[in-house]
C-alpha cells in the first residue's frame, strides 16, 4: 500500500524557503503520497511550487491568529494531521523551527525522532544522520506506527516531479488543540539587524585568523550582500571577538551543507571542516598553499584575501 508522508513546509514572508524542495525530493524517493502541511501561508499561493517537486496533497492548516506562534498548538496541529490523514512519517527541517516543533511531536505521540537525516529508506525504516561532529555516520532502524524526521537544510539536491496537486482543510471543529502550560505573551517582528540564517543559505563566505581583525570582517559582509550570502566565522574568528558565535562553523558551531563555501583566511582544521564539509563546493582563498583547506576544496586561489575580496566585490 502507497504510504502517506506529511511534510512540513517552512515559509518565509509567504514564500516557500528554497530548502524545502530537497526535503520533498528526498521524501519523494520512498514512492509515498506526498502531503505539504502549511500553517504560515496561504496554501493556494504555494500551490504551484509545491505540485512541481511531487506534492499531491496540500493541507491547509490554518491556526487561530492568536495560536499561529504558539510552539505547543503547532505541535498539536501537525499530530490531528498526522491522524486525518493516517500519515507514517512527517518529515521537517532541522532548523531553528524544526528543531522547536519536532521533538514536541514526537514527544506528545510517543514517536521515534531522528534529527538532521540525510538519507530515508521506508521500506525498511531506515536512516542515516551523522554522529561524533560528522565523524561517523549512523543507520538507524526506526520501529513505530509514525516516524518522525528532521532533514538537514540543503543536504539534498532538489529534483522536479511534476504532479497535479489537491488542496484540503484540516477540519478545526471538534478538534482539541492544547497549550497546556505554555502561553505566548509577545511575538515581536523579524529582527532585521540579524544575519541571514546559516543553515539554510545557498552560499556562505568564511573569514579566520588570516582575516587579520573584525574591521576585515565587513570585507566579508560586502561581498556577502553581492552574492546574497551569510558571512560565517573560525573559531578564532569568534574567540578574537571578529564575529559573534552566531557565525562560527564547525564541531562546536553549526552545521551548514552549503552550495558553495567560500573560506577566506582560514586553515581547514578537522573541527572547522566538521561544520562544512558536505558543503556541495569548496572554494579557499589563502596565503599558503600548504594548508590543509587546500588539498581539501574544489578551486583555490594562493592569495592575500584581504586583497582579493574587495576585488571580487568590486567585480560582482
Ligand atoms: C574541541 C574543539 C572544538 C573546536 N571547534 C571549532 C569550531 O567549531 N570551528 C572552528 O573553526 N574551529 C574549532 N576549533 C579550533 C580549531 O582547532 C582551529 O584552531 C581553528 O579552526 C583555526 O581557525 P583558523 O583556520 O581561522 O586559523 P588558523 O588555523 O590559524 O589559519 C589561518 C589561515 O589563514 C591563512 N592566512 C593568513 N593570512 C592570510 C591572508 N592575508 N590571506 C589569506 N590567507 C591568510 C594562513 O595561511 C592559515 O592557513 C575547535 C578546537 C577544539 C579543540
Amino acid at each position: 500500500m502507497m504510504k502517506n508522508i506529511g511534510i512540513i513546509i517552512e515559509t518565509d514572508n509567504g514564500k516557500i524557503k528554497e530548502t524545502n524542495f530537497g526535503m520533498i525530493t528526498l521524501a519523494g524517493a520512498n514512492k509515498p503520497q506526498l502531503f505539504a502541511f502549511v500553517m504560515d501561508a496561504d496554501a493556494r499561493a504555494l500551490k504551484e511550487d509545491l505540485e512541481s517537486f511531487g506534492i499531491t496533497k496540500i493541507v491547509d492548516i490554518s491556526l487561530p491568529p492568536d495560536q499561529q506562534n504558539n510552539p505547543m498548538v503547532r505541535a498539536q496541529a501537525i499530530i490531528n494531521a498526522i491522524k486525518e490523514f493516517n500519515i507514517c512519517a512527517v518529515f521537517g527541517l532541522s532548523t531553528a523551527m524544526g528543531k522547536d516543533l519536532l521533538p514536541r511531536i514526537a514527544a506528545l505521540i510517543e514517536a521515534p525522532l531522528i534529527m538532521d537525516c540525510f538519507h530515508v529508506d521506508l521500506e525498511q525504516n531506515l536512516v542515516k544522520t551523522s554522529q561524533y561532529s560528522g565523524k561517523t555516520i549512523a543507520t538507524i532502524k526506526l520501529t513505530g506506527d509514525v516516524l518522525i524526521l528532521g532533514v538537514r537544510p540543503n543536504a539534498i539536491e532538489p529534483i522536479k516531479a511534476p504532479e497535479s496537486a489537491q488542496i484540503l482543510e484540516l477540519k478545526q471543529d471538534g478538534i482539541h488543540l492544547v497549550s497546556k502550560g505554555f502561553r505566548v505573551i509577545r511575538t515581536g517582528g523579524a529582527d532585521k539587524s540579524k544575519p541571514i540564517d546559516l543553515v539554510e543559505v545557498d552560499v556562505i563566505i568564511a573569514g579566520g585568523r588570516g582575516m587579520k581583525n573584525g574591521e576585515n570582517f565587513t570585507l566579508l559582509s560586502e561581498c556577502a550582500e553581492k552574492l546574497k550570502a551569510a558571512v560565517g566565522a573560525s573559531r578564532v574568528a569568534v574567540d578574537s571577538g571578529w564575529a559573534p558565535y552566531s557565525m562560527q562553523v564547525g564541531q562546536t558551531g553549526e552545521k551548514v551543507s552549503p552550495r558553495v563555501y567560500i573560506a577566506c583566511g582560514l586553515s581547514g582544521s578537522i573541527q572547522h571542516f566538521a561544520g562544512m564539509k558536505t558543503a556541495r563546493m569548496v572554494i579557499a582563498i589563502n596565503t599558503d598553499e600548504n594548508a590543509a583547506i587546500m588539498s581539501n576544496c574544489d578551486y583555490y586561489v594562493k592569495a592575500d584575501a584581504l586583497e582579493i575580496i574587495p576585488k571580487l566585490t568590486k567585480l560582482l
